[in-house]
């Protein structure tokens, strides 16, 4: 699938559910409202909806949310996903998880055949951690991690950079993963959704962090890719990858690749622009054949725009988009 601007698109990522367990201050309200669950789409659904992207040129697909792992039934999505690995068309199924439900599905993960995770973790400090997600243990997803990493996952840690919050942090983040093998990414909070509080005050630019890391570790170039939009740096004292995720700071939708499906079956084109395609009604219309499913994602990729137009300051008092982060997943 080529979108309008050229770009080649091959990678979709779904989330599952909009529900979570945690309720991280720069993602949403602590008194969200989900969805009934009769508009979500059910797992055999999904199944289906990813099996006509791949046939579409799809090759890799990350499972998000909200939180993936607290779906119910989710191992099953990700058994079926992966039997598509390989022969199947698909050449990667990766998730994105706060952790906390990793101690008891991380083998199931990496039987299913994943082999890489993005695991949410913004401090080290319990406190800190706490505070910002709310209702998390650090604790606990520590465990998570370092079971994942047991079960042969490779482990990604992501932070978002929080001004005065985990600012003063990074140092010990980059030493404690580099300990441990896991590459570490931070990203720079993005205006989507109401929360409680200012994101203006919340936000800190990388292009800050990075010059501030750089008087004490040497970040050397490289051109690694993950088929995401994080530009890595390999740290030369702990020989581990420091990735950056600029949407505010560095625009990089020249290079998209991605897609987003929510859990209702509506495709965002791109996470900062509102134009969305309904695929749940082709899905469900018994008239509609597996061709004309194919169809309607085409003419949505053909809407594709060209980028996102994100902007934090005392002067927008409003997000970007309407829709949470929890909505179309990381
Ligand atoms: N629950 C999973 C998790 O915690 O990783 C997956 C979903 S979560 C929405 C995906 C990622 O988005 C997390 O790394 C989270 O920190 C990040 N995130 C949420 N809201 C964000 C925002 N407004 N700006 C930047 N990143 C955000």
């Amino acid at each position: 699938m080529i979108d309008p601007f050229g770009r080649r698109i091959s990678y979709l990522r779904v989330s599952v559910t909009d529900r979570c367990d945690l309720r991280c201050v720069y993602c949403m309200a602590e008194d969200m409202t989900f969805l009934p669950k009769r508009e979500v789409l059910t797992l055999e659904e999904m199944d289906r909806l990813c099996g006509a992207f791949i046939s579409l040129g799809v090759e890799r697909i990350r499972l998000t949310g909200g939180e993936p792992l607290v779906r119910k039934g989710v191992m099953t999505l990700f058994q079926s996903l992966g039997a598509r690995l390989g022969g199947g068309g698909l050449k990667e199924l990766t998730v994105t998880t706060n952790g906390t439900q990793l101690g008891h599905m991380a083998e199931g993960l990496y039987a299913a055949g994943v082999r890489r995770i993005n695991v949410s973790l913004d401090s080290l400090d319990p406190a800190v951690f706490k505070a910002v997600t709310r209702w998390g243990e650090l604790e606990k997803t520590l465990d998570g991690i370092f079971a994942a990493k047991a079960a042969g996952l490779a482990v990604k840690i992501n932070a978002v950079a929080l001004k005065g919050v985990n600012e003063g942090e990074y140092d010990r983040m980059l030493a404690w993963c580099g300990e441990h093998g896991f590459d570490l990414t931070l990203i720079e909070t993005m205006p989507m959704g109401e929360i409680t509080g200012e994101r203006v005050d919340q936000y800190l630019p990388l292009s800050l962090v990075r010059a501030q890391l750089r008087q004490r570790w040497t970040l050397e170039e490289t051109d690694y890719r993950t088929g995401g939009p994080a530009r890595y740096f390999t740290v030369k004292e702990t020989g581990g990858r420091l990735g950056f995720i600029t949407p505010m700071t560095h625009n990089f939708c020249e290079s998209c690749n991605r897609v987003r499906l929510t859990c209702t079956g509506t495709l965002y084109m791109c996470l900062g622009q509102e134009d969305a395609a309904d695929l749940r009604r082709p899905l469900r219309d018994p008239a509609v054949d597996e061709a004309g499913l194919r169809a309607a994602i085409e003419a949505a990729i053909a809407r594709k725009p060209k980028g996102h137009d994100f902007v934090i300051d005392r002067r927008h008092k409003t997000p970007a988009v309407g829709r949470h982060m929890s909505v179309t997943g990381g």
